[in-house]
């Protein structure tokens, strides 16, 4: 203590020895040594314009025209009020998108349904989560699904079935021939000599027998002995397509139901590229085609071209009770809880001050008001 005193003492007195112009040099250099420093103008970080990196994805954040709206959004504004920050927004395709700016710091911090995960916190610094919500599974919706007609359709034109009708043609080609060469030479036979139209009696005659329909018989001893054989071909034939028919529809109609992630495995699934999601089903072990927008995956289900999509459940919520109302439905609850988080680039001088924002906002209330404007909280 008495040391540092004694230094003290030495500097004013040192100062003391300095002119007046000496000390306004000192003091001009230290002004201009701050200026240029870059830490100095982050003193205060908030006053910079923020250069904020944001997707569509409703509806957390909207795009009509040049306009943007939606949760997300809403609570950057929020934010930045509280932070007393000016900003721009700039939208960008993709999560993965934002991030890669992110991460070349090109902007300031990315906001709009980004998920907080193990794998991003490694490259990546998140605020404290501003959403909670998950993954889900949404089909088409049921209504028709058990029609009756749409199904028989499709059983007529499917391979197994197409496959059986090809075998019963060849069957029946052999068939008819074997008669025909038999039966010609009979004096009675119930087939005429000539190959024509001799074939199209005898083709005729072994499709009946076949579907256990034949209303004659050969009349040679040898054409009967085929006709027997010929009769039990056809009553084990029918049993196999009966069978074979009858599988196929309880088959389809077992995989008519997805209930949850269980029967995700075998069916067609469908997610955005880069998502949470596409992470989750790879992981699972689960295939999935990969579309580059939350849209394309809505097209896709509509238009038959999949079984299931797995996505973000707040957004798959949000079109269930809009724009896919009646047309698709969501099947069992949340198999992977996620929250989503604003992202910064590692170190971010901004973390601490959204943090503060973001608690300041869920004690006043401000963000229960946000919340309630957004999600319709009756409807789900
Ligand atoms: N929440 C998901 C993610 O962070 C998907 C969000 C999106 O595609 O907009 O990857």
């Amino acid at each position: 203590m008495i040391a540092l005193l004694k230094k003290i003492n030495q500097i004013i007195k040192s100062l003391n020895k300095l002119t007046f112009q000496q000390t306004l040099l000192a003091g001009l250099i230290v002004l201009l040594l701050l200026h240029a420093h870059p830490g100095a103008s982050q003193q205060n970080p908030s006053k910079k314009t923020l250069q904020v990196a944001t997707k569509i994805i409703p509806p957390f954040v909207f795009q009509d025209k040049d306009k943007l709206s939606g949760f997300s959004i809403d609570l950057w504004r929020s934010i930045a009020k509280e932070m007393g920050a000016d900003f721009k927004f700039i939208v960008y395709p993709t999560v993965p998108d934002i991030l890669n700016q992110v991460e070349q710091k090109k902007v300031d911090l990315g906001i709009a349904a980004i998920s907080i995960t193990a794998e991003r916190q490694k490259k990546f610094d998140f605020s404290l989560p501003m959403f909670a919500g998950g993954l889900q599974i949404m089909v088409r919706s049921s209504d028709g699904k058990n029609n009756i007609f749409p199904n028989l359709l499709q059983m007529f034109f499917s391979p197994t079935l197409l496959q059986l009708v090809g075998i019963a043609l060849a069957l029946i080609i052999i068939a008819a021939h074997i008669i025909w060469l038999l039966e010609r030479h009979h004096q009675e036979g119930i087939i005429s000599k000539s190959y024509f139209p001799g074939i199209f009696k005898a083709s005729w005659w072994a499709a009946a027998t076949l579907a256990t329909q034949a209303d004659e018989m050969p009349k040679g001893p040898l054409g009967r002995m085929i006709a027997v054989i010929w009769m039990f071909i056809g009553v084990i034939f029918v049993a196999y397509f009966t069978a074979t028919v009858t599988t196929a529809m309880t088959v389809q109609q077992l995989q008519g139901d997805i209930r949850g992630i269980q029967d995700l495995p075998g069916r067609v699934v469908v997610t955005t590229a880069g998502s949470t999601a596409s992470e989750f089903l790879r992981y699972s072990r689960i295939k999935a085609v990969e579309v580059a927008s939350i849209d394309k995956a809505y097209d896709a289900l509509l238009k038959n071209q999949a079984d299931a999509l797995v996505f973000d459940s707040p957004v798959l919520l949000y079109y269930t009770a809009n724009e896919g109302k009646g047309k698709v439905e969501i099947v069992g609850s949340i198999f992977q809880e996620e929250n989503y988080g604003i992202v910064l680039p590692n170190n971010s001088p901004y973390r601490r001050e959204i943090n503060s924002a973001l608690l300041t906002l869920k004690e006043n209330a401000a963000y229960k008001t946000l919340y309630e404007k957004w999600f319709d909280v009756k409807k789900s």
